[in-house]
């Protein structure tokens, strides 16, 4: 289709509008009798109160290739990317090899080009073999057809604060910015769990917050000494909420991510020792989860990004101390969301287009994402029904791994559409068709 007129979408939630889409762009938006008849396009698609967002961007994906195929591929990750609304993610560099060469991110990038439902941002490691002990190529990254801008060690932490300053410096040179897994390792060694109440009762060794909290203060410190970006995976705690916006009223040049799940869920669904809660950083307390939320209205944390971590059944099907860290998130983040912070009042429509679309492509330096919906802009934007109700089930969804904490769960919002440069990619829960047969589910 080269030419189709969406009818009564609502751009951000506001007044209904038809939104005619030529070429990949938008090419009319307004009332019907403005947007252009419907003469010469090749579709009329019904979208009469649906709410039309920028495509969702995720700052923190993880799609596991290469190395961990069992678990996901670039191509499945994507999928359950465009299902969930996005248009643009962001690939961890925790793979097998891990991304810390030209060679690996351009090959991630390349996996996800062929796929093609989503843009796929790999992130390049900070450290070679994610062992923290020496800078990896990041240069060589950023000057890579991949275009990395966005380093990480996710699911390690640059503990040692020499390394954290030079990565902070080197990345100052191509406007690029370390997204820092806060987790201070020796304070950590063994945690299983958030401490607190609940692992008390348990007997789980704790996970405690001043382990994030004290990593966050160094690098917040470091970032502001070096005049560097900094940006802050996963925030968990209320404490480091606290510090975050101490450092952003001090001009420091920091940004910050929660995840879905730390924004619906507590510690107290570990009492059930199912190992699908077992993820890093740990659910916390409640008091955690209400300040995160209003964290998250104020603009103090900038964005959502989903953390995605599939695990194949083997390593989450077993007993909690030895099962893997991480909980699925790209098909049921914007339902979270929904449910967290538009239904309770803290977030509209406008507000979640920025924290899940605008924020995160300029965090990332995405070009072309998170753009306005608006005449000559790229059609790459969602429609999202509000008022659809579903209920999660893992097997289900389009990942290869069913490692949801939703499971059963009724949430709001249904992706009606996902449309990336004018091609729609998703509609009606199911991965469309390209022409030469790849994406479909
Ligand atoms: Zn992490």
């Amino acid at each position: 289709m080269s030419a189709y007129l969406l009818r009564g979408a609502r751009p951000l939630g506001g007044e209904p509008a038809d939104i005619l889409v030529r070429d990949g762009v938008i090419a009319a938006l307004g009332t019907a009798a403005d947007a252009g008849d419907a003469e010469g396009v090749d579709a009329v698609i019904d979208a009469a109160g649906l709410v039309a967002l920028p495509g969702l961007v995720d700052l923190h994906t993880h799609l596991r290739e290469p190395g961990r195929e069992d678990a996901e591929t670039v191509e499945s990750g994507t999928r359950a990317a465009a299902l969930g609304g996005f248009t643009a993610v962001h690939a961890m560099a925790n793979t097998d090899p891990v991304a810390d060469t030209a060679g690996v991110v351009e090959q991630v990038w390349r996996l996800g080009r062929e796929a093609g439902l989503v843009d796929v941002r790999p992130v390049g490691a900070v450290t070679v073999g994610l062992r923290g002990e020496r800078l990896a190529e990041l240069g060589a990254m950023a000057d890579s057809a991949a275009g990395v801008r966005v380093f990480s060690d996710d699911g390690k932490c640059v503990s040692d604060a020499v390394l954290m300053r030079r990565a902070l410096e080197y990345v100052k040179a191509f406007d690029g910015v370390v997204a820092q897994h806060a987790q201070e390792p020796r304070l950590t060694e063994g945690a299983q769990m958030h401490e607190g109440e609940v692992s008390g009762v348990l007997g789980l060794p704790g996970w405690p917050a001043v382990a994030e909290e004290a990593i966050i203060a160094r690098d917040v410190l470091l970032a502001g000494h070096v005049g560097s970006r900094l940006h802050v995976c996963h925030v968990s705690t209320a404490g480091s909420v606290e510090i975050i916006r101490w450092a952003k009223a001090r001009g420091v040049d920091v940004t910050a991510e929660v995840t879905p799940h730390h924004l619906l869920l507590t510690d107290d669904l570990v009492r059930s020792y199912d190992p699908v809660f077992k993820v890093n950083p740990p659910l916390r307390t409640q008091s955690d989860v209400e300040a995160l939320r209003e964290a998250l209205a104020d603009g103090t944390i900038d964005v959502v990004a989903t953390d995605h971590a599939p695990h194949p059944v083997e390593d989450k099907d077993c007993e909690w101390g030895v099962a893997a860290m991480g909980m699925t998130g790209l098909e049921t983040a914007l339902s979270v969301v929904q449910e967290a912070m538009v239904d309770t009042g803290l977030l509209d429509w406008a507000g979640v287009a920025l924290r899940l679309s605008v924020t995160p492509a300029a965090i990332g330096r995405v070009a072309g994402q998170g753009r306005p919906i608006a005449v000559g802009e790229p059609a790459t934007f969602c429609l999202v029904d509000p008022d659809g109700i579903w209920t999660v089930r893992g097997a289900g969804l389009a990942s290869r791994s069913t490692n949801t904490p939703y499971e059963g769960m009724r949430l709001p919002a249904t992706v009606a559409a996902t449309v990336l440069r004018g091609r729609i990619t998703a509609r009606d829960g199911r991965v469309a068709r390209h022409e030469d047969g790849r994406g479909t589910r």
